[in-house]
């Protein structure tokens, strides 16, 4: 009986981490709280479409390697499915799945006529040259080409992904169709029917959640101590425009290590040197871990980087007020549990991250009507939708006495749920 006790820890912690398991928890507390039966929770707690193809690439040593991929299409009961494409050495199904409910819930928040759709690929572009990615995302459009669509499912960039590869993909699409076709996938480049302000949407709306969330706090931005785990997309814009904002950014880090400064980094300097992947710890001696930077002295804490940063092991030593999660999945449900119970305002990752789909769907409504809109334009609209969303899901929390990330699966299930239940499904 005794040796039974390390299995048991040891599987009770992996489905502490197992993040499609921590967001069905989540989802079937939303659905209970609103009162809906059993069957909605049935039908969300999976995806209605999972895809699985295998892509054979010629690589650059003319050896033929298969590449796994994914599509996952969680409800599409609001519209067409919406996601991004992550290529990464540890996409697994599961993630994939839970990445495209999470889709859901931030179309659900921030009302966009869509549901959740993610992809992914097995792989580690770090490794691989400009030819072979390019091999990889023609025939990852090539495989699923079947199930996606402008009116279908919207794919978009994410970890490791960018505009080239939306091109690639927007290009491979078109000559599949048969005529050009933009609003099939969003994040391309503006000259081929981008949107401004794309790019640094995500990095956007986490500001502007951060902004609320410290008034709530009577936090001042400008002065605030900011540390940001991620030097990707959404964590290199987001610690310039809090450096911008006269934040003083303490701490970043990349998936190799972390620098500390607590008179305040010298953002434009970091992000002048950062390669492509995020990457510029390298070029320094002095790091600290990513443990330690969760743990520095600081007013606003932001994971921008990967899932299972802040577990109920570290949860204790955050000494932010306010954490934001413009990654997807940071915090554990124990975490966000530890960290609710000590007075931190959590502004969880369906809310925070959702500036980079909200402007993904103004790209999309760009591409439909062919008419193009001024950055200010973007940046107003991105504004007044964020701002909404952070209210709704702040109010909820209050009203209905939940801590943030419930109150924000709460607010994004809603519209599926009744979507759902309009058409006859449940
Ligand atoms: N990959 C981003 C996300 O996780 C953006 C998705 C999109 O633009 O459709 O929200």
């Amino acid at each position: 009986m005794v040796a039974d006790k390390p299995a048991d820890n040891a599987n009770e912690k992996n489905d502490k981490l197992d993040v499609l398991k921590s967001t069905q928890t989540v989802v079937k507390k939303a659905l209970d709280k609103l009162g809906y039966p059993n069957e909605v929770y049935e039908l969300m707690k999976e995806p209605v479409r999972m895809m699985t193809v295998r892509i054979p690439v010629r690589m650059d040593n003319d050896q033929i390697k298969i590449f796994t991929g994914y599509r996952s299409q969680h409800n599409d009961a609001v519209g067409p499915t919406k996601g991004g494409v992550r290529f990464h050495p540890n996409v697994s199904e599961k993630e994939v799945k839970a990445l495209s409910i999470w889709m859901s819930l931030k179309a659900g928040i921030v009302d966009l006529p869509y549901g959740g759709g993610k992809g992914g690929i097995v792989c580690d572009p770090r490794e691989m040259s400009f030819r072979e990615l390019e091999g990889v995302s023609r025939g990852y459009v090539r495989a699923i080409s079947q199930i996606v669509g402008p009116t279908k499912d919207i794919p978009a960039p994410d970890v490791f992904t960018n505009s080239q590869i939306m091109a690639w993909m927007m290009d491979e699409y078109s000559r599949i169709d048969e005529f050009n076709n933009p609003g099939f996938i969003t994040g391309k480049p503006l000259v081929l029917g981008g949107s401004h302000g794309r790019e640094t949407a995500t990095a956007k709306g986490v500001t502007i959640c951060i902004e609320e969330a410290a008034k709530k706090k009577g936090i001042n931005v400008e002065g605030a101590r900011v540390v940001v785990q991620g030097f990707g997309n959404a964590g290199s814009f987001l610690a310039k425009f809090m450096h911008d904002k006269g934040a003083k950014v303490v701490g970043i880090s990349d998936a190799y290590g972390g620098l500390h400064d607590p008179d305040g980094l010298d953002i434009d300097y970091l992000l002048d040197r950062r390669d492509s992947f995020g990457t510029v710890t390298n070029l320094f001696n002095n790091t600290i871990t990513n443990e330690e930077l969760l743990e520095l002295d600081c007013d606003i804490l932001v994971p921008a980087a990967i899932e299972n940063q802040i577990t109920e092991e570290n949860a204790h030593n955050i000494k932010a007020n306010i954490v934001v999660e413009a990654a997807n999945g940071p915090t554990t449900l124990e975490a966000t549990r530890i960290l609710s119970e000590r007075g931190i305002l959590l502004v969880p990752d369906v809310l925070a991250s959702s500036g980079g789909v909200t402007v993904s769907y103004f790209e999309w409504v760009q591409n439909n009507q062919g008419y193009y809109w001024t950055e200010e334009e973007v940046e107003e609209k991105l504004h007044n939708v964020i701002v909404k969303g952070f209210d709704n899901v702040y109010r909820t929390s209050e009203t209905r006495r939940v801590d943030m990330r419930l109150a924000a699966y709460m607010v994004g299930v809603r519209k599926m749920a009744e979507a759902s239940r309009f058409r006859g499904w449940i």
